[in-house]
This record gives structure tokens, sequence and C-alpha cells, in this order.
């Protein structure tokens, strides 16, 4: 067996021995020839299966260490698929600081059609064991939340799901599996909103499944094949190039993150900066030290009480206002006023999500260069 580095260069692909092609062709065809009418064809429909999506499927279930992949549409399309494990009648406890559209697809749509949700803090093992009733059948949650950074235990939460026999469906998209994998960890099922850090260029939206067992993956393929929600050649093609240089990107984020923290640390503007390794005597810091590589791309901080984040956030010129991470470029957003503004205030706060917090999805560019355009938008605030 290879190392990870080498999986994924090299993971998930086949031979081409009719032409001798390195890589995986992008196969736009809709349906595929029977050679005869009854053969037993690995191929017949693209919502069915198709070899360029297989390929990048393949690729993750191996760096997942997982039974199966399944790349899909979007990252909320991976996410209805594994809530679609779950049947009216069924309680599921879901982590309270978990991505706004999971909470939408929760609350309007699952809820609506039968299913029973408690919100619970995962970062409190002894809440989530408390959450359990008799017909609790899953816990889902984010291991590394958004925006606050708030790091959840997947070993002790497994353990405590798999007492109550009850599924663990983690969202590792901050992660990937080159900072943590789940699986190993006691997860059976791992999803990620593709479009961010294993895609990695903002080019196109999608999401990935890696089931942990058979059985998970026959469930799950029955419901990407029904639902139908799969993702295109082009698209899969792109994410498998992408995820190439998962490790090298990943690094150099958590290079550029790091200085941009020391940075910020030094600046009287900022009041608090979240990011796990922040705090070295946090719980926080022992859990992702314990159970991943790294922390990721994406860190948030406070300016001041009375600083203007709007002011702040106008003023960068390098880096870019907008929502999603996990990009090359650096994006910021205020989340007050972007990816939470659906929330109201008082909830919001409570939360801990004040006007003057400004998350950073810091990429790839040169560091001096991300500080300086801090440092000169700070100096117009
Ligand atoms: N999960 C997390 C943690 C996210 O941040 C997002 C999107 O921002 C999603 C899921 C949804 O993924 P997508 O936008 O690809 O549908």
């Amino acid at each position: 067996m290879v190392k990870f580095n080498t999986l994924l260069v090299r993971g998930g692909r086949p031979d081409d021995n009719s032409t001798g092609a390195v890589n995986v062709p992008i196969y736009n065809s809709s349906t595929f020839r029977y050679p005869k009418l009854g053969s037993d064809v690995k191929w017949d429909y693209e919502r069915s299966g198709n070899p360029t999506r297989d390929a990048v499927e393949d690729v993750c279930a191996e760096l997942e260490n997982g039974d199966r992949g399944f790349a899909f549409s979007s990252g909320m399309a991976a996410i209805h698929a594994a809530l679609a494990l779950f049947k009216p009648g069924d309680h599921i406890i879901i982590g309270d600081n978990i991505y706004g559209g999971t909470f939408r697809l929760v609350n309007d749509f699952l809820k609506p059609r039968g299913l029973e949700f408690t919100e619970v803090d995962t970062q409190d093992v002894n809440a989530v064991a408390a959450a359990f009733k008799p017909n609790t059948k899953g816990v889902y949650f984010e291991p590394v939340t958004n925006p606050l950074l708030k790091v959840s235990s997947v070993k002790r939460i497994a353990k405590v799901a798999h007492e109550h026999d009850a599924l663990v469906v983690v969202d590792n998209t901050f992660l990937t599996p080159y900072l943590q994998k789940p699986l190993d960890l006691g997860a059976d099922v791992v999803l990620h909103s593709a479009t961010k850090y294993l895609g990695g260029h903002s080019d196109f939206t999608a999401g990935m499944i890696v089931t942990k067992t058979k059985e998970l993956s026959d469930r799950i393929y029955a419901v990407q094949n029904t639902i139908g929600a799969v993702l295109a050649p082009q698209e899969a093609n792109l994410l498998r190039r992408g995820i190439q240089t998962l490790n090298l990107r990943m690094d150099r984020h958590i290079q550029n993150a790091e200085k941009i923290i020391a940075y910020l640390e030094s600046n009287p503007k900022v009041s608090r900066i979240y990011y796990p390794t922040v705090d070295k005597s946090s719980q926080d810091y022992k859990i992702i030290s314990d159970e991943a590589r790294g922390a990721g791309g994406v860190l948030s901080f406070e300016i001041k009480d009375g600083l203007d984040a709007a002011k702040f956030v106008n003023s960068l010129q390098l880096i870019i206002l907008a929502v999603s991470l996990g990009a090359a470029e650096s994006l910021v957003e205020v989340p007050a006023f972007m990816s939470h503004f659906e929330i109201p205030k008082p909830e919001r706060l409570k939360m801990g999500i004040k006007d003057e917090l400004i998350r950073l999805s810091v990429g790839l560019e040169d560091a001096d260069d991300l500080i300086a355009d801090l440092d000169q938008a700070f100096q117009k605030i």
C-alpha cells in the first residue's frame, strides 16, 4: 500500500491500456453501448456511473480509508444523500454550529417530512450522550465549525454513538483527509463540500461522500442513483486534478494562516482570534493535536468593539470579499452580514457571532502580501 501523498497523485486511476493516456479521459457520454442484449456491462447510463466520476470517487475512498466514494453536484447534494440514510420517525442529533445550508435542509425540508432533530453542542460529549432517545439513529456534526472554528472529537462522539447503535456522519470540509480521516476515528460516513479544499480553485461546486462499510455504500448508491444529483464528468476531472495537489495546498494554507495569526496577535485593533491552535491550553488544541495533523486554512478574528468591519473589508485590495473557502485565492467575509445574515441578531450573538467578526479563508498567495493588505485595511479603521 503506497503512502497518502502518492495516493493523492496516483490513486483511483485505472491504466488505460487502449491509448496509454496518463490521465483518465473525460467521458462525455450519458449512455454506454451494450455489446449484446443482456450483456453484463460496467457502465450503462451516466447517472448510474461514469468512468471519469468513478476515478475521483475511487481516489476519495482510498484517501479516507473507506469502502466507496460518491461524487455529487454540490456539497448540499452530498449532505442530502447522507441524511437520506434516515427515515421518518428517526431522531438525529446534530451539531448546533453546522453549516447554515445544512440547517436549512434540516428545518425546511427534512423536519416537515417526519425526521426529528436535536441540536447539541458537540464540543460537550456529555451533552451528546444526554441527547440520545430510543429512536436516535444518527449523530451528524462538523469536527471543525464555521466561523468560530470550534473543535469536536470524532473519537469520543463515535464511541458514545456506537454505544447507542447510531450512525456517525461527519462533514469534514474544513480539514480534508489530508489533515484528518474521520472513518479511522470511528465515523461511519464522511462527507465534504468538495467545492472547497478538495477542488481547491473556486471553479465548480461538488460534494463527496465516503462510506465505511459495503452496507452503507449500497444504501448511499441507491440514493445517488435515485435522486440523481451526480457530479458531471468535466467537474469530476477538475476535482480529480485538484485533489492531486491537496497536500501541497493544505501545507501552504496552514503556513500562511500561521503567519497571519502572528500578525493579528500583534495588532492592537484585534480583540480575539479564532483558530484551534491559538490557545495551547484549550480542549480544541488537545483534540486537534490528537485527532488531526493540522487545523486548516480558515481563521476568524474580531476587531475591537466600535471599529467598522464593513469599512475594513471594503478597504482590502488583494483579499477578495466573497463567501466560500478553501480556494487558491484568499477570501474574506463578515458572517453577520453575509453567511449568517439570515439568523436573527439575538440568536446570532448567542452563537458568538458579533458584527465585528471577520472570517478569512487564507489562500496560497505570498503571506507578506496578504499581511500588507490586511495592514493597510487596518489603517483605514
Ligand atoms: N459544508 C460546509 C462545512 C460548507 O462550508 C458548505 C458550503 O459552504 C457546505 C457544506 C455546502 O457545500 P456546497 O456549497 O458545495 O453545496
